[in-house]
């Protein structure tokens, strides 16, 4: 008999974990320890050697840490996952394996904004250079590749417009370079989209948003697709070259599909010390058990809400690719059958003004910076997230003085828009 293969739902819930053996514990038992016993001297020697695979220190792994990991990479369809603190540190992780100084990386412009800034300023200290591309215009990708290109990257729903990315056309590029494409998957996660089924080579997570979904946890995860031929390329020291460090072993040639996956953890994690805490571990496994009900119902909230602000007088456009007019729609149906995610922006007749009274008059939404809650939430990005910048800047980010985001929760659909009703009515 050929053994099922589980759904989604299902895995969610079951991926990674068994009960403790030693406790019988069913939930995952929060390994709060920093470091593990050997069982001899020989024992710390391969572990240390990776001849063996073990604990040694939670820097490096953790049990707890580690059920996140294999669930999430099945949920993905990946070969091996690594937790780490938050969304940015797994970027910077993922391109210590690829980059060296000097090198470059084509990214798609419409990216989250703290990606932005984490590509053109961190980034460009660990002499790493950043050639933006555009997503609307595909062959832009083409054109800025370059000798020195390693690694392209873009979002599968890219937040705050509602971009989606045609994958499979970025992922031709990508092969037809040899270098291996990146999918930041947090705004659709993989209930909605699985960037790997799409030709991603690795795809990277805030388990911040929806994934660990209820807003109490910072952390990221790497997920290694196990498809770039690392031995072919040759040009990725970390996985194709002799490591001094350990003892001149060849990641991919020991490794295989999984060998981005290790050298996340054993070069890079190791010596960068980003790991996430077993607590948030277990509170975003606790999360993830509920993903495919919760991005369900925030899904369809969402489109409810969509339709109804799309309708009201004092709303000039919403961009949502949910809506069937929308620039996006043909490639969401495409990319992210079961939804076009939860979160949106719209424009308000009024302008700045009109955007500062709805955040303040709201009440069940929540003014903050964040995504992918349990409870719906509410930004105006020029007086807040981007006040800095100049009207013109603000306008090419997406965040002109008239835009409004949302990210909606799970609350009743009804009470969601009946706030959002009283506060557009609320007196100036
Ligand atoms: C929030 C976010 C990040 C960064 O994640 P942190 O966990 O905040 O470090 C990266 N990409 C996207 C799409 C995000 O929404």
């Amino acid at each position: 008999m050929t053994e099922r293969i589980p759904g989604f739902a299902t895995l969610a819930v079951h991926a990674g974990a068994q009960p403790d053996p030693t406790t019988g514990a069913r939930a995952t038992p929060i390994y709060q320890t920093t470091s593990y016993v050997f069982e001899s001297v020989d024992h710390a020697a391969s572990l240390f050697g990776l001849q063996t695979f073990g604990n040694i220190y939670t820097r490096i792994g953790n049990p707890t840490n580690a059920v996140l990991e294999e669930r999430v990479a099945a949920l993905e369809g990946g070969t091996a996952g690594l937790a780490v603190a938050s969304g940015h540190a797994a970027q910077v992780l993922v391109f210590h394996c690829l980059l060296q100084p000097g090198d470059e990386f084509v990214a798609s412009k419409k990216l989250y904004g703290g990606s932005i800034n984490q590509f053109n300023h961190a980034f460009k200290n660990f002499g790493w250079k950043v050639v933006w591309a555009d997503p609307d215009d595909i062959s832009s990708f083409e054109r800025a590749i370059s000798p020195k290109t390693k690694a392209i990257f873009s979002e599968s729903i890219a937040n705050p417009g509602g971009v989606i990315t045609d994958m499979e056309a970025v992922a031709r590029i990508a092969r037809r370079a040899g270098v291996p494409y990146i999918v930041d998957n947090t705004l659709a996660t993989p209930y909605l989209c699985k960037p790997i089924d799409h030709g991603a080579d690795i795809v990277v997570h805030s388990l911040t948003k929806f994934l660990g979904g209820h807003g109490n946890s910072i952390g990221g995860l790497i997920v290694d697709a196990g498809t770039f031929n690392w031995s072919r390329e040759r040009r990725y020291p970390m996985l194709c070259e002799p490591r001094p460090e350990y003892h001149g072993i060849v990641l991919h040639e020991t490794f295989g599909n999984f060998a981005f996956a290790i050298a996340c953890r054993v070069l890079a994690l190791r010596d960068i010390g980003s790991a996430l805490s077993p607590f948030n571990a277990f509170l975003i496994l606790t999360g993830i058990e509920t993903l495919p009900l919760r991005m369900r119902k925030s899904c369809d909230n969402t489109q409810a809400v969509a339709e109804w602000v799309a309708a009201h007088p004092q709303v000039a456009w919403v961009s949502y690719p949910g809506l069937p007019g929308d620039r996006y729609h043909g490639l969401a149906k495409k990319y992210c059958p079961n939804g076009a995610g939860a979160v949106f922006t719209f424009g308000l007749n009024g302008g700045y003004d009109a955007g500062v009274r709805l955040v303040s008059n709201v009440k069940l939404f929540s003014h903050l910076a964040n995504i992918g809650d349990t409870r719906s939430l509410i930004i105006h990005p020029a007086s807040t997230t981007h006040r800095q910048l100049s009207d013109a800047q603000k306008t090419q980010a997406g965040a002109g003085p008239d835009v409004v985001r949302l990210s909606i929760g799970i609350e009743d659909q009804e009470d969601i828009i009946a706030d959002l009703e009283q506060a557009l009515a609320a007196p100036e």
